[in-house]
């Protein structure tokens, strides 16, 4: 629900206090969920994070949840399921260009992390969605994921592809033009 979602950005810095223990409850609940077996609690665990997060956020159940990193604002609520944004079609007052009545998911997103001690992770460049995760219960991934490596850097696949993509936009910024068109380009029509 709309106004649930804005009111959950609102108070971003709660859910931010809120999340962070309930992720450590659910690492430390780790080798339970392992003796009844991930696979059987995905269904049952997934309904019940649908519910309480479509409540909250308008959850699309991505499988891959970044909301402690989007200042509370799902990012899958932007119609180009942009995952970096804001988009360049940002309207005035901060509107969506394709659904104009509904607030920038992304204005909202820098909004909440404003408002959130570690806001700065907005920062970090997000890997594109992937699909193949969508349904999946993100409570349980993080809890499989963090348990398995509780210390040092994640080297996760999709963390090496969002460590690598300051490097390529230092190169190729994301606004066109990506790099000045080469002498040979801009001089072709003087040739004879
Ligand atoms: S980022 Fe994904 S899991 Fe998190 S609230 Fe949005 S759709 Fe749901």
């Amino acid at each position: 629900m709309y106004r649930i979602r804005l009111f959950a950005i609102r108070h971003a810095r709660a859910f931010e206090w809120f999340y962070t223990r309930f992720e450590s409850a659910l690492v430390a609940l780790d080798p339970l969920f392992r003796r009844i077996g991930y696979d059987r609690l995905e269904r049952p665990v997934a309904a019940v994070e649908k519910l309480t997060k479509g409540l909250l956020f308008d959850c699309r159940m991505c499988g891959q949840c970044v909301l402690s990193s989007t200042g509370m604002s799902c990012p899958m609520n932007c119609p180009k399921n942009l995952r970096n944004g804001p988009c360049g079609g940002v309207r005035p007052g901060g509107f969506c260009e394709v659904k104009p009545q509904m607030r920038c998911v992304w204005v909202l997103a820098w909004d909440g992390a404003a408002r959130m001690q570690g806001g700065g992770k907005i920062n970090d460049v997000q890997p594109p969605v992937n699909r193949s995760l969508e349904g999946s219960s993100s409570w349980l991934r993080v809890a499989r994921e963090k348990a398995a490596r509780p210390a040092g850097p994640s080297d996760a696949p999709r963390d090496t592809i969002a460590r690598a993509f300051p490097t390529a936009r230092a190169h190729e910024p994301a606004a066109a033009p990506l790099a000045p068109e080469p002498p040979s380009a801009s001089h072709r029509g003087n040739r004879h």
